[in-house]
């Protein structure tokens, strides 16, 4: 029986989790996994810089964190060339996709995605009563002309892409992005999730212009700046909506330490630039793992890579719970005919042996039935 005290929305809403994590399912096997590399997190790590300035907050975490995250809001700004007032920071995309529904969506009105896109800001959706309308991927990218077409159709209030891509990998160019910005309807508003953009090449994120109401830009210190159990994120959009934000966040959210750590973080790109040298390595030698068992990858531009297992889901499925029951911890697509696919992430050397000993007894299993 449901909890009558629960509102109606909340009654209605299936117990879904967006992600199993990998911690439930060592706990469920009785034992770690010897390469960690289905959630696209940076097995490479901060800064130094970084590590050496939260170590050195952590004994005034006695403190709460300044609510306006000034310190960090002013390196971002320096950093992109954008004013503070243009810039919104909570603990990850995944918290101010929640916060940006929020403010936008109530009961009835609609939002545009990608099937099989990033599902965290569809579990946000259904949370706040949205009703999410679906386009399908072409050619394993994201459809930025069927997603605008979409949105004409049916009026949304966002319209959500990726760009690169989670979980395909595959990325559009600065252009083409623009000219979807250009198409987003009155109306609407194009929330444009660059978690991957440090890893893209040149030419793929649109100019930031602070005084376009049509687009909200999202960036992260989860991936490229290897932060992701910080929980830094932010948000750069038109001042108006930016300043919206104050309405509805959790003004003591931040975790202080983590803060100190971004203004580091983003101060040191040399260690970017290190950590993208690292990750073509290990993106190159996943190729290399792929070709040798007759398979091939997506091109990408993430810190992940996505195998074509050459089937079916089902396929992509058994070879997935191969690998897991190997002690190799990857993920995939949910949708077809992205699930053809398992989503590797850039390991470390050790990781990618582990995988490389691993994958052909899997794909023989899989193949056995
Ligand atoms: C990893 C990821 C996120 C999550 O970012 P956080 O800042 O850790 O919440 C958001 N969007 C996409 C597409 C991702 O792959």
């Amino acid at each position: 029986m449901t909890d009558p005290r629960l509102t109606p929305l909340a009654a209605s809403l299936p117990a879904t989790v967006p992600f199993v994590g990998p911690e439930t399912q060592e706990r469920a096997a009785g034992r770690a996994f010897t390469a960690r590399i289905g959630a696209n997190e940076n097995v490479f790590g901060p800064s130094p810089r970084a590590i050496h300035a939260m170590e050195a907050a952590s004994a005034e975490v006695w403190k709460y964190a300044d609510p306006e995250n000034f310190d960090l809001r002013h390196a971002i700004s320096h950093h992109h060339g954008v004013p503070p007032e243009n810039i919104a920071i909570d603990a990850g995309i995944d918290t101010l996709l929640g916060l940006l529904v929020r403010l936008t969506v109530t009961a009835g009105d609609k939002v545009v995605t990608s099937a099989g896109a990033y599902p965290t800001f569809n579990f946000h959706v259904a949370g706040f009563g949205g009703e999410l309308v679906t386009v399908p991927y072409a050619d394993d990218h994201e459809d930025p002309a069927a997603l605008i077409t979409k949105a004409v159709e049916v009026g949304p209030k966002l319209i959500y892409i990726a760009n690169p891509d989670n979980p395909m990998g595959t990325w559009h160019s600065a252009e083409v992005i623009q000219r979807m910005i250009d198409a987003v309807p009155a109306g609407s508003l194009l929330v444009l999730d660059e978690a991957y953009i440090e890893f893209a090449p040149e030419g793929t994120a649109p100019a930031l212009d602070v005084h376009d109401t049509r687009v909200i830009r999202l960036r992260t210190f989860s991936k490229a700046y290897g932060m992701a159990g910080a929980r830094v994120a932010y948000a750069i959009g038109a001042r108006d909506l930016i300043a919206a934000f104050d309405r509805v966040r959790n003004h003591f959210g931040m975790n202080r330490t983590a803060q100190i750590g971004a203004v580091a973080a983003i101060q040191d790109q040399g260690w970017i630039d290190h950590v993208r040298s690292r990750v073509g390595v290990a993106r190159d030698k996943i190729a290399e793992i792929a070709a040798a068992n007759g398979l091939v990858c997506l091109p990408s531009a993430t810190n992940f890579v996505a195998i074509d297992c050459g089937q079916d889901g089902a396929f992509a499925r058994r070879v997935l719970d191969a690998l897991v029951a190997a002690g190799i911890f990857v993920r995939m697509p949910s949708v077809a005919p992205l699930n053809r696919c398992i989503r590797v992430s850039a390991g470390t050397p050790s990781d990618l042996d582990a995988f490389e000993l691993e994958l052909p007894k899997a794909l023989a299993k899989a193949r056995a039935g």
